[in-house]
């Protein structure tokens, strides 16, 4: 075997070598047991450097296409095991972007397509064609991801790298969940190389990326935004899981120490600021429920309560962006608090039907400052205390129903005129009535304000009143055009 020669193509070159012109794959398949260096291979064609597998989404079949690269083909024609890597995507040897258009007839699907050479009869020329090199910004960051591994390959020091690899795999998948982010907020083109957008979001960040164990623990102290800690938590997260359905060369790095340093150092940043982003069932087992739920618990509608968060009302709200969706969490004790908040308050509409009044006598108990609304920025709400209140100072002062009740007028009927002059001395009479200061009748039959009458006593007072007003008014008039004898 060549160094770091892929398995699947070296049967075939045995195969070749043995006189079989075009062999099929139960040529190699019956090759494969017989030599010592295939005998732990299979057919699946994923690279093999260690007894430890990789994990599927790092490698791909062997069904998937040849990648190489074209210098490396010109200086040996066999196709290396490591372009069997997903991830890898450049050759840090010679900075050129592995290229797909070679095919091993039989293998490969579509071999058969336009501008596919078979690895047998390929020239310089065909591997060149088309070739290209990494921007600068890809090629630092390829660089000091890869090229740690790819020396290590070439040296033949397969343990080393595939330390470096192990590595590496841990850092890709981290990348990869925090470019799914980026892509969902940010302004990704599509269509870019995969490797083109880590490096863009490795230098727009400053990452520091080194594939060793500390360079890990180092890359995962300066994820600091919030958005970033919640995805990698969950990589993490799922990266143990999937560990233990089918143990990986990941499991040799402490996943889960390094977790829960990275947790430590959420609860040390969440110390700073009491809105930090939770993640969706970090945030549940913290005792906090979910938007939806502090809605049926509140028996609010979601406006009132997005509302009322947004104002401040609602305390202790925390937005995890998990994906492309927002979470609000709300704690238990706020939910609880907020419920009985929202039990204690009356809209218009209840006020109108609990009083039972209709809106003009709503509008004169406000206009009276007999009632006020509670001073939130949103639809008018009264305190439900202040409606009894309301009803029980008329209990106290009120006399019990006439039998000749011809002469007796609603409490809030028409004797307050919605507007016009004997409006405000009507509304004065009304807060007089609270305090017992004429004859208020109540009748058994109705509740609310509705039960309550007036009599001509409340007319007089009115009209009186606005005798009053009117001659202090001409008074006010009348002084005003003395000339003062009062030094200035
Ligand atoms: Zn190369």
């Amino acid at each position: 075997m060549l160094p770091d020669e892929w398995v699947e193509t070296y049967l075939f070159r045995v195969a070749r070598a043995n006189g079989i012109r075009c062999p099929r794959l139960s040529d190699t398949e019956r090759i494969r047991p017989t030599l010592p260096t295939t005998i732990l291979s299979k057919p699946d064609g994923y690279p093999i450097w260690s007894d430890s597998t990789l994990p599927r989404w790092s490698v791909v079949t062997r069904v998937n296409k040849i990648r190489y690269c074209p210098e490396c083909m010109t200086r040996s024609r066999h196709i290396r095991s490591r372009w069997r890597l997903s991830v890898f995507d450049v050759c840090t040897i010679h900075h050129i972007r592995l290229k797909d258009d070679l095919a091993e007839p039989v293998m490969t699907k579509g071999y058969g397509q336009e501008n596919r050479y078979f690895v047998t009869e390929v020239t310089d020329e065909q591997l060149w064609a088309g070739a290209v090199c990494p921007m600068p910004g890809e090629r630092r960051h390829v660089e000091r991801l890869w090229s740690g591994f790819e020396r290590s390959i070439v040296e033949s020091d397969i343990r080393g790298a595939f330390k470096h690899l192990t590595c590496i795999l841990f850092l890709e998948a981290l990348l990869d969940a925090l470019a799914t982010t980026s892509r969902e907020f940010e302004d990704v083109p599509l269509g870019i190389p995969r490797s083109t957008e880590l490096a863009k979001l490795v230098e727009g960040y400053r990452f520091p990326l080194s594939a060793t164990l500390d360079g890990i623990g180092n890359f995962l102290d300066q994820i600091t935004e919030p958005t970033h800690r919640i995805v990698v938590l969950a990589r993490l997260r799922r990266m143990l899981i999937d560990e233990s359905h089918r143990p990986t060369c990941l499991s040799n790095v402490p996943i889960a120490d390094l977790r829960r340093r990275f947790l430590l150092g959420a609860q040390k940043n969440a110390t700073t600021s009491p809105h930090a982003l939770l993640y969706p069932s970090q945030a549940r087992a913290a005792g906090y429920v979910t938007f939806q739920r502090a809605v049926s618990l509140i028996g609010c509608a979601p406006r009132l309560l997005k509302q009322l968060i947004d104002s401040n009302i609602c305390q202790g709200a925390s937005v995890a962006q998990y994906g492309g969706r927002r979470h609000i969490f709300l704690p238990q004790h706020t939910v609880e608090e907020c419920s009985k908040w929202y039990a204690s308050i009356a809209t218009f509409e209840q006020v109108m039907k609990e009083l039972g009044i209709d809106r003009r006598g709503l509008l004169a108990l406000l206009s009276a400052r007999l009632l006020r609304p509670i001073a939130v920025h949103m639809p008018t709400f009264f305190q439900r205390s202040d409606l009894t209140d309301l009803c029980r100072r008329l209990e106290d002062v009120a006399r019990p129903f006439p039998t000749k009740a011809a002469h007796l007028h609603p409490l809030l009927g028409e004797w307050i005129p919605s507007s016009g002059r004997y409006r405000p001395a009507s509304l004065k009479v009304l807060t007089e009535a609270f305090s017992g200061k004429f004859p208020v009748f109540r009748q058994m039959e109705s509740s609310g304000l509705s039960t309550y009458f007036v009599d001509h006593t409340a007319l007089e007072r009115v009209r009186r009143l606005r005798k009053g007003d009117i001659a202090r008014h001409r008074h006010q008039e009348y002084s005003s055009r003395q000339p003062s004898l009062l030094p200035e």
